[in-house]
């Protein structure tokens, strides 16, 4: 009979994700945590041990084969497959599932290796494959997306009849005391921050349209809870496209994201010297990837737990409209980076990723949730994930604004 958890990929959101389903072992009965890197895995297994006396399995895979994803996941028997590798994994690991009949969970959709680009298309395209496999995909259970999508599905539910805009904020005023570090994968990060922003609304016709602005053009000030007011930028983000569909109503759905002047500074100046670039060049007679040569260069994130101090505050604003009567609130959660890293050894931005990523695997494995084909995490019942949240360490609050 098909038990516990496999879970792919071994950074710094993998290590909080894994050191929390260990907290919720009596939901996840045995957990195997395989990566490319065994040593990575074999740290967290100790720390695990050391801190819980719960005992995990470590594996080495690579995700980007797809026979050898089969093998592993044949072997392991789980219930299901938690992917926090890197997007660029996502369809092997899902077509993977499918052949060996599990549940599929990822924190990020997929993104092209060889193009600065990232879309659900291809992940959406599976939905008869799980269908037909009788199992469950559940796209993007992190923060955002995740956490911002069960935000937006809990206030059409509880809070408004019609949701018209929402504008999700994201800040984190973390100082690691780098005068450039980047707060998860620096190649997922970069790729995202430096590529044009994009917002979708409706037309005069009622027509959903993507309006497109350059890196960083759009600017607001904003009044974070328990951090202050701190510049934010619009971004696309992932989330913008499957909201935008599933959300009755919408008119408009932006993201904003902070950045402090130094972060800014030096992307602009790598993003001039051809650092962020994604296309091979010849250096001394060998082919290099210029992101992929930065991203070694950069601390790893994983690392960056015991030296970040202050607080994310991640939420989203609604309006719209309930009873006939116009009305606008705010969603949000605030963590603190070193509870977040005394807690689970990772600062708050890999943990507020990693520990939705452990509930959104709860609640399919207890079966809380339950829909065989491809969903984003909109799409189930907010009301049992944002119990969850107040439970596992990421309590949120509400307010209601003018
Ligand atoms: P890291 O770079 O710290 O970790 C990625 C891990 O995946 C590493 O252990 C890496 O192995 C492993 N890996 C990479 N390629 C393969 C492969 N081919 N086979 C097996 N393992 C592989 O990333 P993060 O922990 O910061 O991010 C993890 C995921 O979370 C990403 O998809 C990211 O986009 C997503 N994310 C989502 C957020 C959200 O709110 N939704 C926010 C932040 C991140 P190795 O150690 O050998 O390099």
């Amino acid at each position: 009979m098909k038990k516990g958890i496999l879970i792919i990929g071994a950074g710094g959101v993998s290590r909080v994700a894994t050191v929390k389903c260990a907290m919720n072992i009596d939901t996840f009965e045995k957990i195997t945590l395989a990566s490319r890197t065994l040593r990575k895995c074999e740290m967290i297994q100790k720390e695990i041990k050391e801190a819980q006396n719960v005992d995990i399995d470590v594996a080495c895979v690579d995700a980007d084969d797809v026979p050898a994803l089969i093998k592993l996941i044949k072997k392991v028997n789980p219930k299901q497959v938690l992917n926090v590798a890197l997007p660029y994994q996502d369809l092997t690991i899902m077509d993977a599932c499918t052949a060996c009949g599990v549940d599929y969970i990822d924190t990020a959709n997929y993104e092209h290796p060889n193009e600065a680009k990232f879309e659900y298309k291809e992940q959406w395209a599976k939905d008869a494959q799980f269908k037909e496999a009788n199992v469950n995909a559940l796209l993007g259970s992190g923060f955002d997306p995740g956490v911002t999508g069960v935000f937006c599905a809990y206030a059409a539910k509880h809070y408004f009849d019609e949701i018209h805009t929402i504008d999700i904020m994201d800040c984190n005023d973390g100082d690691h005391g780098y005068a450039f570090a980047t707060n998860f994968n620096p190649e997922i990060n970069l790729r995202e921050v430096s590529a044009n922003g994009r917002y979708w609304q409706r037309n005069e016709k009622g027509e959903g349209e993507w309006i497109e602005t350059k890196p960083l053009e759009v600017k607001m000030d904003w009044d974070y809870p328990q951090v202050g007011v701190k510049p934010s930028y619009l971004l696309y983000h992932e989330e913008l496209e499957s909201l935008s569909k599933n959300i009755k109503g919408i008119q408009r759905i932006r993201f904003f994201m902070t950045f402090g002047d130094s972060y800014i500074q030096h992307m602009n100046c790598l993003q001039n010297v051809g650092m962020l670039g994604i296309e091979p060049v010849m250096h001394q007679g060998q082919e290099i990837i210029p992101i992929e040569f930065l991203a070694t260069l950069l601390p790893d994130p994983a690392s960056l737990g015991p030296r970040t101090v202050g607080k994310t505050n991640i939420g989203c604003v609604f309006e719209g409209i309930k009873d006939g009567v116009k009305k606008k609130i705010y969603i949000y959660n605030v963590c603190d980076h070193q509870e977040c890293y005394k807690e689970t050894g990772g600062q708050a931005v890999s943990f507020t990723t990693g520990v939705p990523a452990m509930i959104g695997a709860k609640l399919l494995y207890n079966g809380t949730w339950s829909a065989k084909g491809v969903y984003n995490i909109e799409e189930f019942d907010p009301d049992p994930f944002m119990e969850e949240m107040m439970n596992q360490g990421l309590p949120w609050n509400i307010q209601e604004m003018d």
